[in-house]
C-alpha cells in the first residue's frame, strides 16, 4: 500500500507544493508538483525530485560525531556529544568571555521551521557580538536599504509579478535561482504571463542569463555599475519632469534633497562607466515612467557589490518616483500570516533602522541587524586580544565554501579551540568541528516558511507536518537548539528542554499580551499558553503567531480566522489573496514617512561620484582588468546539493565563462584549463567561451570545490569543480552594510600550461 502526502518543498525560496507517494516502508517513490497547491499550481524544478535521494543519502549524518584522541570524528551518543560541547564552550567562555564564542547561521536555516524560531533563542542566549550569517554574503544591502527607507529590515518591497506590465530586472536570474527576496513559484510562467498581457521584461546583467534569454530586452552592464545606472535613470526622471509619486506623495520626505543629490549623475557621464549609452538610459527611465504598472527589481548582482546598499536604495527610489511603490503591479509589501515587526506597534511610525550599535573588533565594520559581516570572521579569529573568537557554532552553514577568502577562513577555523556544527553532512566547514550534531532530513521534520512568506508575491500560508517519523539517533532541531541554549547559558548539558520550551512559548504570548497593538492585548498569558496545548516546540510557536497574526482567529476573538489547525486541514495551502497597499501603516521610520534621502546613504554618495570620476579617467587610459562575477545553476543551491545523483550528474558546470574576444586576447581555448588569480588566491578550471557574456567579465559559479581532506560527502568530493570564494577578497565590502563583494572582483586570467604527454615526473 502507498499513500499520498502533500508538503512544501524546503529547498529554495519558491515554496512549491509537492505531491509525494510514500510506501508502507517509508520509501518515497514519487515526487511531483501538487496541482492543487494554491501558490505553485503543480510547478516544480529538478531539485525537488532529489528529495528522496537527500533523505536516503548514505553520507547524511544520522548520529552525533565527536573528535577522539586521535583527532578523528567518531559516532557518539547525544549525551556524550552535549557533554563535550558543554566542556568545550564553557571553557572558551570562561577564558574569553561571551564574545569568544561566535555563531554562524547558514542559508538552509531560512528554509526550515525550527531554525528561525529557536536559532534566534540560541543567538540571544549566547549574548555574543560575534554573530554572523549568510545574509552578509547575500542580501543585507537590500534589507538595510529597506530599513533606511521604510523603517524595518524585513519591510522589503517585492515585485507584484502577476499584475505588472513592465518588469526591469537587474543582476537577477530568477529562471535559474527560482527567485530570491521574491518568493514566486514558476517565475518563467509568471514572466510569460507579463508578455502575454502585452507587458515587457527587461534584464540588465553582464551576462545573457536564462532570464535574459526569455526577456524582451537584455542590456549588458559593467559589474558594479548598477547604482550609477539607477542614479542616472532617477536623474532623468527629475530632469524630464516625470516624477509622479502619486498617492504616496504626502508620506514621502527628502524628495527635494534627492533631486539635488542625483543631479551629478547625468546619463552622458554615467554611460561610459556602465557600458550602456545615454539614450538607452533615458529610454529605460521613460519606459518605466510611461508604463501603467511597472516595477524595478534587483538581486545578487546589485547587492553583492561595493555599492550594494546604494543600488538597493535606488531601486526603490525609482519605484517611488514612478508611482509604483505600494501599488498593484509595482513593488509591494507582503502581509505574511505570522505577522512581523511592521504589523506590531504603532501603525505608521517607529524607531527606524537600528544599525551600528557595535563594530567588529579588528576592522571596525559595523553591526547590521544584530550581526557582524562574515567578511571579517577570519580576522576576528586570528587577532589576539579581548573578545578574540576562539570557538564557533555553525547552524546549517558552510562558510568555508560560501564566504570570501575561503583559504584564510579555512585556516582560521583550524586554529579554533572548539567548533560545534549542526549539519546534515561532514562538510568543508563541519570537518573542523569537535562535535557535529545531525539534523533530521527535510522529510522528517515539519515545515512552514516563516521567513519566505514575508517576500511572497502573493499572500499564502502552507504548513507541512513531518512526512516520516524520526529514526532512532536523531532528534528534532528545536530540541538540539534548546539544548545548545542551555549550554551557552551555563545550565549544563542536561537541561530540561521541555521546560525551556515552555518558557520560550510563554515569553512569546507574554510579549503579545503586553503589546497594545496586538489582538490579544491585555489577555492573560497563561490562558493563551493553555489554549495552545497540547502543542509544543515550533508548532506551538507557529500556532501562536498565526492566531495573533493579521488573518488570525485572535484566540477565539475572530472566529473563522487562521490557526495552525486551519492550515492542517488545508494540505494544499490557504490563499490569502493578492498583495494589498500597506503604506503608510507599515512604515516604522522615526519620521513616519518614506525617507528618500537617508543620511547613511547620502553621506556615502561622494564615493559613487568618485567611482564615476575614476571610470571616466579609466575610459581614456589603460585597459581595464577582467572582473569576476558569479552565476547560479538550476540544479544547485549554494554549496550543499552536490552529493545527490540526480543533481550532480551531467557535464561539469564549474567553468570560467568568458567572451571569445577575451579568450583570443588571452590565449585561452574553449574547454582548456585557465588560471584565474585575484589578490587573495588562484584557481584553475576549464574555460567556457560564450558570446553572451560581456567582454572583460568572467563568470564562475560558487559553491563548488568539495574535494578537500576530511569531508564526508563522497559524491560531492568527487564531483570536481573549484571554490570560487578562494578568489573573493574579504577586504572588499559594501561599506554601508559590510556585505561582501562577490561581483566585480578584479582578476587576471592566463592559460594553464598542459604537460606534454609522457613528460618526466
Ligand atoms: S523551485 Fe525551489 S521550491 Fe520549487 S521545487 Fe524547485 S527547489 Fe523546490
Amino acid at each position: 500500500m502507498s499513500r499520498t502526502a502533500f508538503r512544501t518543498c524546503p529547498l529554495c525560496e519558491a515554496t512549491c507544493g509537492l505531491e509525494l507517494t510514500v510506501e508502507d516502508d517509508g520509501a518515497v517513490t514519487r515526487v511531483r508538483g501538487d496541482e492543487q497547491d494554491v501558490f505553485s499550481h503543480g510547478y516544480v524544478c529538478p531539485k525537488a525530485l532529489s528529495l528522496p535521494q537527500l533523505h536516503d543519502d548514505p553520507d547524511r549524518l544520522r548520529t552525533p560525531l565527536r573528535r577522539n584522541d586521535a583527532g578523528e570524528l567518531e559516532p557518539c551518543t547525544w549525551e556524550q556529544a552535549l557533554a563535550a560541547i558543554d566542556a568545550g564552550l564553557r571553557g572558551v567562555q570562561e577564558r574569553g568571555g561571551r564574545d569568544a564564542v561566535a555563531l554562524y547561521i547558514g542559508n538552509p536555516s531560512v528554509h526550515n521551521l525550527s531554525a528561525p524560531l529557536y536559532g534566534r533563542v540560541l543567538a540571544k542566549a549566547l549574548g555574543s557580538r560575534n554573530v554572523y550569517s549568510a545574509s552578509t554574503v547575500d542580501q543585507y544591502p537590500k534589507q538595510l536599504a529597506s530599513a533606511l527607507l521604510f523603517g524595518g529590515g524585513l519591510t522589503v518591497a517585492v515585485p507584484d509579478l502577476d499584475r505588472t506590465d513592465h518588469l526591469l530586472l537587474l543582476g537577477a536570474n530568477p529562471l535559474v535561482s527560482n527567485g530570491s527576496l521574491m518568493t514566486a513559484p514558476d517565475v518563467r510562467g509568471r514572466l510569460r504571463a507579463i508578455q502575454r498581457r502585452g507587458g515587457r521584461v527587461v534584464v540588465v546583467d553582464p551576462r545573457r542569463s536564462r532570464t535574459a534569454e526569455v526577456a524582451d530586452e537584455h542590456l549588458p552592464i559593467r559589474p558594479g555599475g548598477d547604482a550609477l545606472l539607477l542614479a542616472a535613470m532617477a536623474a532623468t526622471l527629475f530632469a524630464e519632469r516625470l516624477v509622479r509619486p502619486g498617492r504616496l506623495t504626502p508620506h514621502l520626505s527628502g524628495l527635494d534633497e534627492l533631486r539635488e543629490l542625483l543631479q551629478p549623475f547625468t546619463p552622458e557621464l554615467v554611460a561610459p562607466a556602465v557600458g550602456i549609452d545615454a539614450a538607452t538610459i533615458r529610454r529605460l527611465a521613460r519606459e518605466l515612467a510611461a508604463a501603467e504598472r511597472a516595477v524595478v527589481y534587483g538581486r545578487m548582482g546589485t547587492t553583492t557589490q561595493t555599492f550594494g546598499t546604494t543600488a538597493s536604495w535606488l531601486i526603490d527610489v525609482l519605484n517611488v518616483l514612478t508611482g509604483n511603490l505600494d501599488e498593484p503591479g509595482g513593488a509591494m509589501f507582503p502581509l505574511p500570516a505570522t505577522g512581523g515587526a511592521n504589523v506590531r506597534g504603532t501603525p505608521g511610525s517607529g524607531r527606524g533602522a537600528r544599525v551600528g550599535r557595535w563594530a567588529s573588533r579588528v576592522r571596525g565594520l559595523e553591526e547590521v541587524f544584530g550581526e557582524l559581516p562574515v567578511a571579517c570572521l577570519a580576522e576576528e579569529i586570528e587577532t589576539p586580544g579581548e573578545g578574540q573568537v576562539r570557538a564557533l557554532i555553525t547552524l546549517a552553514g558552510n562558510p568555508v565554501v560560501s564566504t570570501p577568502n575561503s583559504a584564510r577562513l579555512d585556516a582560521a577555523l583550524a586554529s579554533l579551540d572548539f567548533v560545534v556544527s549542526l549539519d546534515l553532512y561532514v562538510t568543508e566547514t563541519s570537518r573542523h568541528a569537535d562535535v557535529i550534531l545531525p539534523a533530521p532530513s527535510p522529510l522528517e521534520r515539519s515545515h512552514y516558511d516563516i521567513a519566505l512568506y514575508g517576500f511572497a508575491v502573493r499572500n499564502v500560508a502552507n504548513y507541512s507536518p513531518p512526512l516520516l517519523p524520526l529514526p532512532a539517533g536523531l532528534q528534532d532541531e528545536w530540541r538540539t537548539l534548546l539544548a545548545l541554549t542551555g549550554i551557552v547559558t551555563g545550565q549544563g548539558p542536561a537541561i530540561d528542554v521541555d521546560a525551556l520550551d515552555d518558557f520560550v512559548a510563554l515569553e512569546l504570548v507574554r510579549r503579545d499580551a503586553a503589546d497594545p497593538s496586538s489582538p490579544v492585548a491585555g489577555r492573560d498569558p497563561q490562558q493563551l499558553l493553555a489554549a495552545l496545548a497540547p502543542r509544543r516546540g515550533p508548532e506551538r510557536l507557529l500556532d501562536a503567531m498565526l492566531r495573533t497574526g493579521p488573518y488570525g482567529d485572535h484566540f477565539g476573538a475572530a472566529p473563522g480566522g487562521l490557526s495552525l489547525a486551519a492550515l492542517e486541514a488545508a494540505p494544499h495551502g490557504i490563499d490569502l489573496g493578492p498583495l494589498e497597499p500597506r503604506l503608510p501603516a507599515a512604515l516604522r521610520t522615526a519620521s513616519g514617512t518614506v525617507e528618500l534621502a537617508p543620511q547613511r546613504v547620502v553621506a556615502d554618495l561622494p564615493r559613487l561620484e568618485q567611482a564615476l570620476a575614476e571610470a571616466e579617467a579609466e575610459a581614456g587610459g589603460a585597459e581595464r582588468p577582467m572582473v569576476l562575477v558569479g552565476r547560479r545553476d538550476l540544479r544547485s543551491n549554494n554549496s550543499w546539493m552536490h552529493n545527490l545523483p540526480l543533481l550532480a550528474g551531467g557535464p561539469g558546470r564549474c567553468t570560467a565563462l568568458l567572451h571569445p574576444d577575451d579568450a583570443a586576447r588571452l590565449g585561452l581555448r574553449d574547454g582548456a584549463p585557465v588560471r584565474v588569480r585575484s589578490r587573495v588566491g588562484e584557481i584553475e578550471l576549464p574555460a567556457q567561451l560564450d558570446d553572451g557574456i560581456m567582454p572583460g567579465v568572467v563568470s564562475i559559479p560558487h559553491g563548488w570545490g568539495h574535494g578537500v581532506d576530511g569531508v564526508g560527502w563522497r559524491r560531492a568530493a568527487a564531483a570536481g569543480g573549484v571554490n570560487a570564494n578562494l578568489l573573493a577578497d574579504e577586504l572588499l565590502v559594501d561599506p554601508l552594510s559590510g556585505n561582501a563583494v562577490l561581483n566585480g572582483i578584479p582578476v587576471a586570467l592566463a592559460p594553464v600550461a598542459v604537460e606534454p604527454v609522457g613528460s618526466a615526473g
